[in-house]
C-alpha cells in the first residue's frame, strides 16, 4: 500500500480511537514532527506516522492498557505502575505494530520514548519528543516559546530545554518522576558541555 493511503487509513482509526482533543494535539504532532523532518532533511513520512501514532495507546482506560501489555508482553517498570500516564509510550509501541501494522523499528522507539525521552536519542526520537511539547494546541508551558524556535535551529538544545521545563513542573507538583527523564537531561547537559570543552 502507498503511504499516503496508509497515512489516511491510520488517521481514520485513531479519529475513532482518541477523544476529539487527544486527535487535535495527535494532528498538531504529526505536521509539527513532519515539518521538524523536513528541516532537518529526514523522512518526513516516518515522521508523520511517528506522529499520528505517538498518543495511539493514550485514551484506552488503564485496565485495558495493563492488559494489552500483558498480551504484547510488555513488562512495566515501577515508575510506570506508580504513575500509570507513562504506560501509554511503551504500549504505544506495541499497538502500533499489532494493530496499526507498523513494523519500522526507528517509528516504533520514537513511540515508546515520546513521553521520557532517553539519553542519546535518535533523530526521529528527539524530533517526536520535541514535536508532542511544542505543536500548535500547547500552552502555558514553561520556556515554550523558546522551545519552539529552538526546534528548528539546535533540536538537541530543544531537547535539553524540553527537560529543563518537564523536570522543574513535576517537582513544583512533587509528582513522581521517572528515573530516566532525568538521566536524558543530565546526558544533554553533559553534551553541551562537552561541546563547549572543545
Ligand atoms: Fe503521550
Ligand atoms: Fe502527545
Amino acid at each position: 500500500m502507498h503511504n499516503t493511503e496508509e497515512l489516511e487509513k491510520i488517521r481514520k482509526k485513531l479519529s475513532k480511537e482518541l477523544t476529539p482533543k487527544r486527535f487535535d494535539h495527535t494532528l498538531g504532532v504529526a505536521y509539527c514532527a513532519c515539518s521538524m523532518a523536513m528541516a532537518q532533511g529526514y523522512d518526513f513520512e516516518k515522521a508523520l506516522f511517528a506522529g499520528l501514532l505517538h498518543d495511539c495507546a493514550k485514551c484506552m482506560d488503564v485496565e485495558k492498557q495493563l492488559k494489552l501489555c500483558k498480551k504484547y508482553g510488555i513488562d512495566l517498570t515501577k515508575a510506570e505502575l506508580e504513575s500509570p500516564a507513562l504506560i501509554h509510550a511503551k504500549l504505544g509501541a506495541g499497538v502500533a505494530r499489532h494493530q496499526y501494522g507498523i513494523e519500522d523499528e526507528e517509528i516504533l522507539s520514537a513511540i515508546r520514548w515520546h513521553t521520557t525521552g532517553r539519553p542519546d536519542m535518535s533523530l526521529l526520537e528527539k524530533i517526536v519528543y520535541v514535536a508532542d511539547y511544542i505543536e500548535p494546541a500547547r500552552k502555558n508551558i514553561p520556556y515554550l516559546e523558546e522551545i519552539r524556535q529552538l526546534s528548528f535551529r539546535d533540536i538537541d538544545e530543544a531537547v535539553k530545554l524540553e527537560l529543563k521545563s518537564c523536570l522543574e513542573f513535576l517537582n513544583s507538583k512533587n509528582a513522581n518522576i521517572d528515573p530516566i527523564t532525568q538521566e536524558t537531561y543530565d546526558y544533554y547537559v553533559g553534551m553541551q558541555r562537552e561541546k563547549i570543552d572543545d
